[in-house]
């Protein structure tokens, strides 16, 4: 049966599986070519999980660098006195220079405003400012396009507070093996490598790779990978759910505040989108609610688990709690065990030989495993088992 490692303030959790965490780490570690560094992305609180515990477990199980969305996020890391190498993946504004050089923390850069700013910044500091440069090679979101990227680096590298610790791109279409898209950008990139070195350029770590690129594009390796969801234990699509065992890390479960047995056509939650149609329905209440991520989308589409057995949830999803239901007449019958208040409740993760997983629920919401768990991360309170 499920573990109850409830928190004393209030009965809903997210479990974050280190153990999980660890093994898919060194999964991916041991995956990549003697020499090849793994970056692992704990950006948005490492998508919900925590970013300071797990980029202990990560640094200590492969992970030989970290990456970020913000420098918030990167300051964070450094006062928890986490040294390893820290890429911010975007360009950050150019009032922060002062910060990311005393916090060690290497930007991602693409304007020569920026690098200049950046250098002059380091040399006061007597230091040098190291970065990385992103190429733009089909996604349209940031970086130089190829064709600017060798007069980006002649306006730059006079400059002696200046080193390129990088260069990099990142895929749209990864997670579709053999996608044409894919290979133009991954042909570009790889002649503006080539370009750079031609020219006498240091280029730092050349990488490309997220996760699913990382399972499907080994030969695109290069000197490093930067991996995000594979590492929480998630898969990408389809396509690599067969190639790869991964263990989710993250599980959200909760405890049932209250059983109630409502007369047949009393309504439950906001608006009675649900009304008891049958005598004998138990309706319980978990405090997991909207405000901890659990999307409202999901109102009375989703499924739990309890005792290893499917419910309902029934009603609309609050910002603080919902509701499930349980047939007593239908549980009986089966031998299955009535809904008692204090039962733990799964709502992502594994009960008995049941499980939910993040994909489920993102199809029920329309959208990807990523926004799930990151939206996980937004309130409820997290135990690292
Ligand atoms: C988020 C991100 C990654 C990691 O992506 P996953 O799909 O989670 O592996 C890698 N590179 C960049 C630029 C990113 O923004």
């Amino acid at each position: 049966m499920v573990k109850d490692v409830c928190p004393d303030t209030r009965w809903s959790w997210a479990e974050i599986n280190t153990v999980a965490l660890r093994k898919n780490t060194r999964l991916f570690k041991q995956s990549l070519s003697r020499g090849v560094q793994l970056m692992a992305s704990v950006k948005a609180d490492a998508y919900g999980h925590g970013a300071v515990p797990c980029a202990k477990v990560m640094l200590s199980s492969g992970a030989d660098q970290l990456a970020v969305a913000t420098v918030q996020e990167g300051i964070e890391l450094r006062e928890a006195g986490i040294d390893a190498p820290i890429l911010i993946l975007s360009e950050p504004p150019m009032e922060c220079v002062q910060t990311l050089v005393n916090y060690d923390l290497m930007p991602t850069v693409y304007t020569f405003e920026f690098a200049l700013a950046y250098g002059e910044c380091a040399s006061a500091l007597g230091t040098v400012g190291r970065y990385h440069v992103a190429i733009d090679t089909g996604m349209n979101r940031i970086g130089l396009k190829p064709a600017d990227l060798l007069e980006f680096r002649h306006s730059v590298d006079f400059h002696r507070g200046l080193e390129c610790a990088g260069t990099f791109t990142h895929f749209a279409t990864a997670d579709t093996p053999d996608d044409w898209d894919f290979q133009l950008q991954a042909r570009r990139f790889g002649d503006s490598i080539a370009a750079l070195e031609q020219a006498g350029y240091d280029t730092g770590l050349v990488h490309c790779n997220n996760t699913p690129a990382t399972l499907f594009h080994p030969e695109l390796s290069y000197d490093m990978c930067r991996v995000g969801l594979g590492l929480y234990g998630l898969h990408p699509s389809h396509a690599s759910m067969s190639s790869v065992a991964l263990e989710a890390v993250m599980s959200v479960r909760g405890r049932v505040t209250r059983v109630a047995m409502p007369s047949v056509g009393e309504g439950v939650s906001y608006g009675f989108t649900y009304r008891v149609t049958r005598q004998n329905i138990q309706v319980a209440t978990v405090p997991i609610g909207y405000a901890d991520g659990l999307s409202r989308l999901l109102s009375n589409q989703m499924e739990v688990l309890v005792h290893g057995e499917r419910c309902r949830q029934v009603g609309r999803i609050c910002m603080d709690q919902f509701m499930f239901a349980k047939d007593a007449a239908r549980a009986s019958r089966y031998n299955q065990r009535p809904i008692e208040y204090g039962d733990v409740v799964t709502v992502l993760g594994v009960d008995g030989d049941q499980e939910i997983t993040a994909d489920d629920i993102a199809a029920l919401r329309k959208t990807i495993s990523y926004e799930v768990v990151v939206d996980f991360g937004m309130r409820l309170e997290r135990v690292y088992l």
